[in-house]
């Protein structure tokens, strides 16, 4: 079935119809259709895969795809153009242009935590860049990927764009495959394997990891906006989010603080009971909850801690007294558990943060902006958000992606088409003989004159 699939694609990519960007427009119209007559359908297959409120699934899922989409139609016929670059003297008479050609056939392999955002995202950049593509969605996410399966092909060209489901067996098959471009999403250590199965055919690739992503907030940051919009962000998807913030890094004076106001917000946002609140997502799966359940002894409960295996439910729950060597701070939390580790000043977060991996995204609540610079000027990650979380991801002029251990390339907005495009660089020389005149200084016999230096 892989190969049958890899074939078809391949085929239809040498028809070079993906080549017109009429053809790639009537693509991403068809896309935008999907969503307008499939919006009740994907608001009940994210609650089935992840009690996602429908919410979370229209402003965290549909809704920034939805502007991704636009935003390529509105600039698409622009960008597929070539660019002209500036000439040099010894090319005043010939024509410079970067071409921008698609890759061919594109494998872009989806994480199951916001199954349509992180399959269709890279998609639309891979059609709007003129690919063929084979979409691989996470099996985990099932009724998600079972919808894409089903309904993508309703919506596109059944030859150049295609949905393979399958879980590990199925993508290592497909991975024996060539392609011209590998795209994955997912987490570091698969990320390994899909990086050395793509070397087998040195196919370029992108890897969006993930990582802990730390939080450094200190004394001069309003504690109830920084609690407010940190809550936020660490509880959407119950924290199952790769940029979600996964630990404080904070003094006790702050610490006492936050617990206070986060104590306070959370009751005004989920009630007595979190668990009946229809806002909040649960664990995706038995693994998960059985890992996360570990992850909660360390440290002591500041906020939450109570758990229920049959629901797969894990209480918004904040860690104090955290050690760096607790099984909470070696691996990333991925779930609604956000340990607070005690720091002095910005220099022991600094230095906290960079015996750490590379995290995918970096968090500073602060006021003063030579503590953030220190930070900043300090540290890498592969994107930062000041005085906020999250929100970095949804603004389309920054390209997202992770650095060293978090991932390699990015994507979102101009960048995903930039991704998915090979920028071939051409001159086109002049054959009269003014311009052979130009360049005649490179033929033997060679001498001293011929040369500056
Ligand atoms: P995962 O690595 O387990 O799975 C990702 C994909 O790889 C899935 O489609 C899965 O079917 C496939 N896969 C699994 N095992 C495989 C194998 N042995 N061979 C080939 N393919 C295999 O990741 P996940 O559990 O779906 O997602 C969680 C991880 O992804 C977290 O680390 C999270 O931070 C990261 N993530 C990163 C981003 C980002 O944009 N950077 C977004 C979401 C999730």
């Amino acid at each position: 079935m892989a190969e049958n699939m890899v074939q078809t694609a391949r085929a239809a990519f040498q028809t070079g119809k993906t080549k017109s960007v009429e053809f790639r427009e009537k693509q991403l119209r068809g896309l935008l259709k999907l969503f307008e007559e499939n919006t009740s359908t994907i608001v009940d297959v994210l609650a089935q895969d992840l009690h996602k409120s429908k919410q979370e699934v229209v402003i965290l899922e549909m809704e920034m795809l939805i502007y991704d989409l636009k935003y390529m139609l509105d600039n698409l016929q622009d960008w597929a153009k070539p660019d002209r670059p500036s000439k040099t003297f010894p090319n005043w008479l010939d024509s410079l242009s970067i071409i921008k050609e698609p890759y061919g056939v594109v494998l872009i392999i989806g994480a199951w935590n916001y199954p349509f955002l992180l399959s269709l995202g890279p998609f639309i950049g891979a059609i709007a860049a003129g690919n063929c593509v084979i979409l691989k969605p996470s099996e985990i996410s099932s009724s998600s990927a079972k919808f894409m399966v089903d309904t993508l092909p309703k919506y596109l060209d059944n030859e150049c764009y295609q949905v393979y489901y399958g879980g590990p067996a199925e993508t290592t098959e497909l991975l024996q495959h060539k392609f011209d471009y590998i795209f994955f999403t997912g987490s570091a250590s698969i990320g390994k394997l899909v990086h050395a199965a793509a070397n087998k055919y040195l196919t370029p690739t992108t890897l969006e990891l993930g990582g802990k992503s730390p939080v450094y907030i200190d004394a001069s940051a309003n504690i109830e906006v920084v609690a407010k919009r940190l809550l936020w962000g660490k509880w959407i998807n119950a924290g199952q989010t790769c940029i979600a913030p996964d630990y404080i890094l904070c003094s006790k004076e702050v610490e006492k603080k936050f617990l206070a106001v986060a104590k306070n917000i959370l009751k005004d946002w989920y009630k007595d009971n979190p668990k009946e609140s229809p806002d909040f997502c649960r664990i995706i799966n038995d693994k998960h909850f059985q890992r996360l359940s570990n992850l909660i002894k360390s440290g002591s409960i500041g906020i939450g801690g109570k758990t229920d295996p049959k629901d797969r439910f894990i209480e918004v729950t904040v860690l104090v007294d955290v050690k760096p060597t607790d099984a909470i701070m070696q691996e990333e939390i991925f779930g609604p558990i956000l340990p607070i580790v005690s720091v002095n000043d910005a220099y022991e977060a600094i230095k906290f943060i960079n015996e750490k991996d590379k995290p995918l995204a970096m968090y500073i609540f602060s006021n003063k902006k030579k503590d953030v610079r220190l930070i900043l000027n300090n540290t890498s990650s592969g994107g930062v958000c000041v005085n906020d979380v999250i929100m970095h991801f949804a603004v389309p002029s920054l390209p997202f992606g992770g650095v060293g251990n978090s991932g390699m390339g990015s994507y979102h907005g101009k960048q995903s088409f930039d991704t998915f495009t090979h920028k071939r660089s051409c001159l086109y020389k002049n054959l009269g003989l003014l311009g052979e005149k130009l360049c005649s200084g490179r033929y033997p016999p060679y001498s001293a004159s011929k040369i500056s230096i």
